[in-house]
């Protein structure tokens, strides 16, 4: 493999239902520095039915060429059919980077498409970087629980491949009417690239703001009851008059209390809302992972020593089961 061919930083944009993912702005923007660095272009990779109009938000958010697959057959996402698009990509351009949200979807392509490109994937990162030297990426994630950082290069394979969650870098501001190619592609796709076949579309919590983009999330701990997570509990109602989204610690979604699709954490999702609501949550390592690129922490919990209260901007030592409808009643009357 002739490593100089490869050329260029690339995200794999993510849409879903016409609807770019916050992610891939966020991608663009860590994209731009890394190719500024390298010297080289970047771009993004666009795959969907109907999806060509999206292409100028992605120009807004920083890419300099978006390359469209836009195909009546991959309207819903397709674990192979989307691989076969990616390495059909790979083949014509040469790219050297890919960048990809760690979604559902993106932990589902990313490790497929390094696979079929018998390349390197960095999963979960939270730092990128380069290495002057060698121009090779330099993939930062927690390692051994979370105990040291492991930097990791892929050396000797192209494209070097990296999956990051939502929230962990900031959305660069966006240039209205940026310009940049568009650039129409068409992979070659047959009945055998579709392994599975899309029937029906089941939201998990339905229509609701998720959790990973909402401006305001409402957290609980183990210190709530289980009926305040469900509709007409005291979290939800907080949720709806904030217009945010619910969410918990592991304990809660252990517990089978919530969707594990709501966990925030080393293990769940990241966030970075503009105020997170931690209601009875003490405060772990594992839980403020996923927490601390919030704006504003709130904390009411019944202990005064618990550790969520070195990290919050604001503090209420309480029970949660008191303290929530009064913030209910306060937030109501204020809205008039
Ligand atoms: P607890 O630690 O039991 O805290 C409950 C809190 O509620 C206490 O501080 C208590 O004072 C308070 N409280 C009780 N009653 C009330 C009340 N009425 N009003 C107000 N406060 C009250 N955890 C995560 O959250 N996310 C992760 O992604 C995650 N990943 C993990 C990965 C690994 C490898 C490991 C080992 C652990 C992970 N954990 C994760 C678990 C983590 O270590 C903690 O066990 C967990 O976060 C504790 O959840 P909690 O704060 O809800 O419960």
């Amino acid at each position: 493999m002739d490593l100089a061919e490869y050329k260029g930083v690339y995200v794999i944009a993510e849409q879903f239902e016409g609807k770019l993912r916050n992610v891939s702005f966020e991608l663009l923007g860590q994209g731009k520095k890394l190719a500024e660095t390298l010297g080289e272009e970047v771009g993004a990779v666009l795959i969907g039915h109907n999806v060509k109009p999206l292409a100028q938000e992605l120009l807004n958010y920083g890419a300099q060429k978006v390359y469209v697959y836009d195909d009546a057959a991959l309207e819903n996402y397709n674990t192979t059919a989307y691989t076969k698009v990616i390495e059909d990509f790979t083949a014509k351009h040469k790219p050297n980077v890919f960048l990809i949200g760690a979604t559902n979807i993106g932990r589902d392509l990313g490790p497929r498409i390094a696979n079929e490109l018998k390349t390197g994937l960095t999963a979960d990162c939270t730092e990128l970087g380069v290495d002057d030297d060698k121009k090779t990426i330099i993939w930062t994630r927690p390692a051994l629980g979370g105990n040291i950082m492991a930097e990791i290069i892929c050396p000797n394979n192209r494209p070097q491949m990296g999956t990051v969650r939502p929230n962990v870098f900031k959305k660069p501001e966006p240039t209205e009417g940026a310009a940049g190619d568009v650039i129409d592609e068409k992979a070659d796709l047959t009945e055998k690239d579709f392994l599975t076949k899309f029937i029906e579309l089941i939201k998990v919590g339905g229509d609701g703001i998720k959790v990973e983009e909402a401006d305001v999330v409402v957290s609980g701990g183990r210190g709530m009851k289980e009926e305040d997570f469900k509709e007409g509990g005291c979290l939800v109602e907080l949720a709806n008059i904030l217009g945010g989204a619910v969410a918990a610690s592991r304990a809660v979604t252990d517990q089978g209390w919530i969707n594990p699709l709501f966990q925030i954490g080393q293990t769940g999702k990241t966030v970075s809302p503009k105020l997170y609501i931690a209601a009875g949550i003490s405060g772990a390592i594992q839980h403020l992972a996923g927490i601390l690129g919030s704006d504003c922490i709130v904390a009411i919990n019944k202990d005064e020593d618990a550790p969520i209260f070195n990290v919050c901007d604001f503090g209420i030592v309480g029970d949660a089961h008191e303290v929530l409808p009064l913030i209910i009643e306060a937030v109501k009357k204020h809205k008039g």
